[in-house]
């Protein structure tokens, strides 16, 4: 299929980024890695009138350590994320997640932002920076703000970002040094979107958890973060009950669809198998 017809712009700044969205409104979008947006125009499911390639864009790529800070740029693709030196020795989980989201040929475009911002609940990272609790930054005509990724998204494809918005990157507190952590994703094959995962980050103290983050990824039309079930794993040694628990309460906030990947029954409990074995080897990493 060949996509609608469109004008194209290839700003330098994020400024002329946010003039060009304003002033086009709704009939604008960004282009980052293309790896979502142009599949959908080829399927008429996306026809932007004016794309903005954010390819030129200055200030956008990156990973830079600020304090107990991490921030990465919305252009950096999911190659940069694995390569990082700063994610691989401050917060190893990013660099699990991303070596499972599709093929190579596909990371070296995709891009952080892209896969954040889109609100496809089948995109890994989303349920990630929830685990983090990072931060979004956005930027629009009205200047800049932050809203947390638990909040952004609001139903599939729906999300907090608005007309005239850029998200220029993410930024999340490192987790604390000796933190365990695990990405669990069952696919049917290598490359395909996840039947269910879930990200897992924790940390141990003299053999008790004193702290716990639980997000799962595609049984929903949203990320979801799993307070219930994180907030059991706190206090406890982490034993067998325990786990079982958190198990059962991060399936009872799943609500998948019965689709390609299985009955909703099925990708539910598989929620539940990818967090209990995430729980279990963040367990095992945590010193
Ligand atoms: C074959 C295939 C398999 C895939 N498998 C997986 C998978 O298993 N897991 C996974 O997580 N992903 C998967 N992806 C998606 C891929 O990883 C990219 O992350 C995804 O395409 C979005 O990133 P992008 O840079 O390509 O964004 P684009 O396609 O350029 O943009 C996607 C959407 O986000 C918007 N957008 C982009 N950047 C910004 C920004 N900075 N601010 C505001 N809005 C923005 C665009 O306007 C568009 O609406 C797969 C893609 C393909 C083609």
């Amino acid at each position: 299929m060949i996509p609608g017809d469109f004008e194209y712009h290839r700003p330098n700044s994020i400024g002329e980024v946010v003039s060009l969205l304003s002033t086009h409104g709704d009939e604008a979008r960004v282009i980052a890695g293309g790896h979502s947006l142009i599949p959908m125009m080829k399927l008429r499911l996306a026809a932007p009138e004016h794309l903005v390639d954010l390819q030129d864009v200055a200030g956008l790529v990156g990973v830079s350590e600020d304090g107990g800070a991490i921030t990465i740029g919305a252009m950096t693709t999911q190659t940069e994320l694995i390569a990082s030196k700063v994610l691989a020795e401050n917060c190893p989980i990013i660099r699990e997640a991303a070596l499972l989201i599709a093929d190579p040929q596909v990371r070296y475009c995709g891009t952080l932002g892209g896969n954040v911002a889109n609100g496809d609940p089948g995109n890994d990272m989303p349920a990630l920076m929830q685990c983090l609790g990072a931060t979004y930054l956005l930027q629009g005509p009205d200047g800049t703000r932050e809203v947390d990724a638990r909040d952004y998204y609001e139903a599939a494809y729906f999300t907090e970002l608005k007309d005239g918005e850029l998200l220029t990157g993410v930024r999340f507190e490192k987790p604390v040094v000796g933190h365990g952590y695990a990405y669990k994703k069952l696919k049917r094959k290598v490359g395909d979107y996840a039947t269910a995962a879930a990200a897992v980050i924790l940390s141990m103290n003299g053999g008790s958890c004193v702290s716990a983050s639980i997000a799962l990824t595609n049984v929903g039309d949203t990320p979801l973060y799993a307070q219930a079930a994180s907030d059991a794993l706190v206090g406890t040694a982490l034993d067998a009950a325990t786990i079982d628990q958190a198990v059962a309460l991060a399936e009872s906030i799943t609500e998948p669809a019965s689709d390609g990947r299985g009955p909703a029954e099925y990708r539910t409990k598989m929620a539940g198998v990818m967090t209990r074995r995430a729980i279990e080897e963040a367990k095992e990493r945590a010193q």
